[in-house]
């Protein structure tokens, strides 16, 4: 299984889920929301070469954090993932727009300068403000879209600017992230949590329904779910 999302940090017992991941041999790559939580945070993933530690700094908390972005630019040659980053346009952070573009232009720009990075990127209500960020620092790396909503034209732009897609089962299970999701390049996509945030059957979603959201994917492929399974490794190994 594969969960290029997750926050495990965030978890109420992050250690027993690590543990877990490192029993069922989960791919995780483990998010987390501020430079000041990365090294703390990459203890998770000592006992398992399966899961990597992202740097990142949440568009949600831009404007607080944003003073740990010297720490995030001296912890950036210590990794090769890069995320949360990106830009939420919902209304609540929508006033704090001007901390969160400073903030994420900034950071693809150090990516660019360390040689690029996979980057996991949030872009809820601001697709087309992330896309036009990331055609501005074409060198930033490989960007990720996580749990992508944006609209159609919005995916092609995606697509032809070279970004891939983490997804979730939420995303799976609405009508509208099917029809999203069945038009990704199949060669571009991962699964992924997004756990604790988002729900499963009621309960914070785990790594392990990573492989409900490989046979969500199989269903609207239209392929069996083995051979999802194995396009998913495939496309993740293209990453390292
Ligand atoms: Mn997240």
């Amino acid at each position: 299984m594969i969960d290029f999302h997750c926050h495990l940090d965030l978890y109420p017992d992050p250690y027993s889920i690590a543990a877990e991941c490192a029993a069922q041999n989960i791919y995780v790559l483990s998010v987390t929301n501020t430079p000041s939580a990365w090294t703390g945070s990459s203890r998770l993933g000592h006992d398992s070469h399966r899961i990597w530690t992202a740097l990142g700094l949440h568009p949600q908390i831009a404007h607080e954090r944003k003073g740990e972005l010297p720490l995030f630019e001296n912890l950036l040659s210590k990794t090769r993932y890069v995320g949360e980053v990106g830009l939420d346009g919902m209304p609540e952070f929508r006033r704090y727009w001007p901390d969160q573009t400073m903030v994420f232009a900034r950071i693809l720009e150090a990516c660019a300068r360390a040689g690029g990075r996979i980057l996991s990127i949030h872009s809820r209500r601001a697709a087309t403000q992330v896309l036009d960020a990331l055609e501005a620092q074409p060198d930033a790396g490989v960007p990720i879209l996580h749990w992508f909503s944006g609209n159609y034209r919005e995916l092609q732009r995606a697509v032809a600017l070279g970004c891939w897609f983490s997804v979730c089962l939420s995303m799976l299970n609405g009508t509208k992230g099917r029809g999203l999701v069945g038009k990704m390049p199949q060669d571009r996509v991962l699964t992924e949590s997004d756990g604790p945030f988002a729900q499963v059957d009621g309960r914070a979603a785990l790594p392990s329904d990573t492989d409900r959201a490989a046979i969500a994917l199989a269903e609207v492929w239209d392929k069996p779910a083995d051979e999802v399974r194995e396009q998913l490794f495939r496309n993740m190994r293209h990453l390292w």
